[in-house]
């Protein structure tokens, strides 16, 4: 799991001083060990950039600091900059001072290799967990992790992508009151969960959700009245018949075809007047949206 932090923890504040330390021993080593540059050669455009280089990669290696991340991912990604925030000091001191060959070309250059590529493996191995922490945020926003249907932020999504007209069943369980008070709200659960599946199994080509409680709906490209009477009726015995043998359970279904430049809204309110009548006459029953 990725979790950002505003502050740095005092480990990693540890570890961040201790490097910075290192780069001012390094700096100071240059100037007492090695002779300065006398060819007349300016600390110019060039050595401004190499300066710049640091601070970045440094910036960079703090930043990552700042968030909690997976373990091997966080390693790469320190070792990576810290290798490479070196060789980036070593690049800086060369404009000062003359390096012996082994410093200046061989140890700067594997040091930036090495950190660069432990860094961009770091940053890919980065990339696929934001990836599945995306994946995972997205499924919980849009799904109902007790019936592992789709929620009413799914329902919505789903309806406004469906072009060329729809058709809805609102359903509502009968009596489900009465199955928590006398099996038990755990037994109410899994009723809920059985019929989630019920409703899977029977719509695999609509979206069935779980708008809420004990209220379900599903979504269908838009069929004609007596289409979607029979549809909403083979979900109504195919909950009536699931259920039998475990708590008697039925319910009631309003169904709804939208009509010409009708929004979801005017359609939900008509389907769910259905609902209120399917209820009103007697429940374990399908009304048609008037
Ligand atoms: P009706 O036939 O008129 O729809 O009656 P009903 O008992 O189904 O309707 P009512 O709205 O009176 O009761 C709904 C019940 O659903 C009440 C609430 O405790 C229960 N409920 C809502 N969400 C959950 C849930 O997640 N789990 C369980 N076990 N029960 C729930
Ligand atoms: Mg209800
Ligand atoms: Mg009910």
């Amino acid at each position: 799991m990725l979790l950002a932090k505003t502050a740095l923890s005092p480990r990693r504040r540890r570890y961040f001083l201790a490097l910075l330390l290192t780069l001012v021993l390094l700096a100071l080593a240059h100037i007492w060990l090695l002779p300065p540059i006398t060819d007349g050669r300016l600390f110019g455009t060039g050595g401004l950039a190499e300066l710049l280089v640091l601070f970045i990669v440094l910036a960079t290696l703090l930043f990552t600091q700042m968030v909690t991340l997976p373990r091997h991912t966080y390693l790469l990604l320190t070792i990576g900059f810290s290798l490479w925030v070196v060789s980036a000091l070593i690049d800086v001191m060369d404009e000062v001072r003359v390096q012996p060959l082994w410093l200046s070309a061989y140890g700067e250059d594997l040091l930036r290799v090495i950190g660069m590529a432990l860094a961009a493996t770091g940053f890919y191995l980065l990339l696929g967990h934001t990836a599945r922490a995306h994946g995972e945020l997205d499924r919980l926003a849009h799904f109902d992790p007790l019936t592992e249907l789709g929620n009413r932020r799914y329902f919505a999504q789903m309806a406004a992508s469906m072009a060329g007209g729809l058709s809805l069943l609102l359903l509502d369980l009968d009596h489900f009151k009465q199955v928590n008070d006398s099996l038990g709200h755990s037994v109410g659960d899994e009723v809920l969960k059985a019929v989630g599946q019920i409703l899977a199994r029977q719509c695999p080509d609509g979206h069935a959700v779980r708008l809420g409680g004990e209220e379900f709906a599903v979504l269908l490209p838009k069929l004609d009245d007596l289409a979607l009477r029979r549809y909403a009726d083979n979900v109504r015995q195919a909950v009536a018949q699931g259920m039998a043998n475990r708590a008697a359970l039925t319910v009631s279904i309003g169904a709804g075809s939208q009509v010409l430049g009708e929004d979801l809204d005017t359609l939900l309110r008509r389907t769910d007047r259905a609902l209120y009548r399917a209820k009103a006459q007697g429940r374990n029953r399908v009304e048609l949206a008037a």
